[in-house]
């Protein structure tokens, strides 16, 4: 590319509608433009950088035997009527009616269609196992979408999808998608971590998401450097000592206008974990009493994955239930409701707890005995520190982006869309199935996120949008742009893709412009090398700058390309 020829500029200023530096740096370089939330138009820079992901995601999965397809955007009702997911979608599938007024939907993920194919290509055992994929659009309208295209509402995924006939083919499909993924991440140069996450409503096996470690990332990730245990926080344990205090009955205790844990635990004298933080939550089948520790908070996955949709009670309805404000409810002496406790409260004794009385609270609570408790399970998030569950050792907890997600679905599509083979023995039974996804614009945005430094950006060299760029200080010296004329010629003869900057600007531009770009070679031509013949060679990525003999410069660039021949 010729950036003479090329009329996208470069913004100096940070602009102000973008929080992240991802997306800061795509609207500063000309990657990107948005036209509604969420929604985006990807320019030619930005273009070659997704082109280069999407190739070397699709030689990895070539490479696994795993072939490419491409499905419909668009799809009707009835599919995804069959699978349930026309009601579960709820307001995230973006809905539309044709001209003869029948529904229809833009597609946020193909589990269906390619279900679909399978159902009416697969016959027999001897047709398996399949691994397929594709890389095409998919549509959601997230709730939230997020500034740039870490969360878009038009968005690239590569989904594949495999077929097995038993537990240990889809074990072995996993595996072998697995491996693709760690190399595909690898080669677009971000460091991941594979975490353990939630397999959602969907229930069914293994479930492991690849995260990249950032601030500007929506999830949440738990992880040991111990022992290596790691998980996304929705499925996140810790190990938690118990509190055990005296035994004795309980005792009402006067809290005048003490209605938050921290009042509480100053006016008793007790330290937040000795109390039981009572929270009424209202879910499908009626109110709900959640408890957790009073330093610990309820992690309201964990919570959706217990009881399903909820929401919390409204003051009036905890009055009603409990007969009292909310800073001074707990389960105790209320029937009829189900209560739900975290794990780090079970067979705590010795602790305060809501009288259901304005003003009131019991001491001496003991847990098993006192708050009519049906079931402990994981509800809290786990904060940095926390014992690991697996060693003991503490625990981190980070911020990270999503940018891949691998899951055993086992029988749930083929058995809701009829996909079957006959096995061995002549018997119609339904294809075991896996899928798995990643982000192609998540991929873009996570490479800035980690390879910006706050003032340049260096891109890892197999998603560049150009590997070497060329800078020719002053244009209307002649020997200058010949140089840089020839070397351009010569690379792209070679291959190799180049940004030449043959604009007539000030060399401060020029630079300004290439930290954005980010190639991770450039070649600098200034008067002053020339006059020595040289020119000065910046591997930018190695952090090495060399002058080199201005009739070598061809060759020293293929040599620090260094898988190309020189
Ligand atoms: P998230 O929890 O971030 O919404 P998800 O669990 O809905 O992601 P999947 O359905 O597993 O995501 O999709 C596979 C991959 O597609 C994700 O790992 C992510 O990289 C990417 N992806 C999902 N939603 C979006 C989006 N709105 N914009 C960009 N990429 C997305
Ligand atoms: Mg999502």
């Amino acid at each position: 590319m010729r950036l003479s020829k090329y009329s996208i500029p470069t913004r100096k200023e940070i602009p102000n509608e973008a929080e992240m530096v991802s997306h800061q740096v795509m609207l500063r370089a000309g990657l990107i433009r948005q036209h509604a939330a969420g929604i985006y138009s990807i320019l030619p820079i930005g273009w070659r950088i997704l082109t280069n992901i999407m190739n070397l995601v699709r030689e990895e999965m070539n490479a696994i035997g795993c072939y490419e397809f491409y499905l419909p955007a668009l799809s009707p009702r009835d599919l995804w009527a069959k699978s349930g997911r026309w009601e579960t979608f709820g307001d995230d599938m973006f809905r539309l009616k044709d001209r003869k007024g029948r529904e229809m939907c833009l597609v946020p993920t193909h589990e269906e269609i390619f279900t679909e194919i399978a159902a009416n290509t697969i016959q027999s055992y001897r047709d398996l196992p399949q691994m397929w994929y594709q890389i095409q659009t998919k549509f959601r309208d997230e709730v939230r979408p997020r500034s740039g295209v870490l969360r878009i509402r038009q968005f690239f995924m590569k989904d594949a999808y495999t077929f097995d006939t038993a537990q240990s083919g889809l074990d072995e499909s996993y595996r072998l998608q697995r491996e693709a993924y760690i190399k595909i991440f690898k080669r677009a140069g971000l460091e991941v971590k594979i975490v353990t996450a939630s397999s959602g409503a969907m229930g069914g096996g293994d479930c492991e998401e690849f995260m990249v470690l950032s601030e500007s990332g929506d999830d949440e990730i738990v992880n040991c450097p111990a022992c290596g245990y790691a998980a996304n926080q929705e499925v996140a344990e810790s190990r938690i000592e118990k509190i055990s205090g005296t035994q004795s009955k309980l005792e009402q205790v006067h809290t005048p206008g003490k209605r938050t844990i921290d009042d509480v635990s100053q006016f008793l004298n007790v330290e937040p974990s000795k109390l039981v933080k009572s929270l009424a939550y209202v879910a499908g089948e009626g109110m709900v009493f959640v408890l957790v520790r009073g330093d610990h908070q309820v992690d309201e996955v964990k919570l959706e994955a217990e009881i399903g949709e909820c929401r919390p009670a409204e003051p009036l309805e905890v009055r009603e239930l409990t007969g009292a404000e909310i800073g001074f409810i707990s389960p105790i002496g209320i029937d009829n409701v189900t209560v739900i406790a975290d794990l780090a409260l079970e067979g705590t004794t010795g602790l305060v707890a809501g009288a259901n009385k304005d003003d009131y609270h019991y001491v001496d609570v003991d847990v098993e005995r006192d708050l009519n408790i049906d079931r402990f399970t994981s509800i809290r998030t786990v904060q940095s520190g926390e014992p690991c569950i697996k060693c003991g050792r503490p625990l981190e907890v980070s911020r990270a982006i999503e940018v891949g997600h691998i899951f055993k679905l086992g029988t749930r599509y083929t058995e809701a869309l009829g996909a079957n083979f006959l096995d061995e023995n002549g018997k119609s039974r339904p294809i075991i199935m896996g899928s798995y996804g990643i982000g192609i614009e998540r991929i873009m945005a996570s490479a800035i996120e980690t390879h910006f430094d706050g003032t340049a950006m260096i891109w890892p060299r197999e998603i560049a949008p150009f590997l070497v760029e060329i800078l020719p200080l002053n244009m209307s010296d002649k020997q200058s742009a010949d140089i840089a004329e020839n070397l351009y010629t010569r690379l792209t003869q070679e291959d190799i893709s180049v940004i030449l900057d043959d604009r007539d600007d000030r060399a401060g531009v020029k630079f300004k412009d290439a930290d954005l770009f980010g190639s991770p070679i450039s070649v600098v031509i200034g008067t002053r090398n020339l006059k020595e013949g040289l020119v000065e060679l910046r591997i930018r990525d190695k952090d090495i700058i060399e002058k080199v003999d201005v009739k070598n410069i061809t060759a020293a660039v293929l040599k620090a390309l260094g898988k190309y021949r020189c």
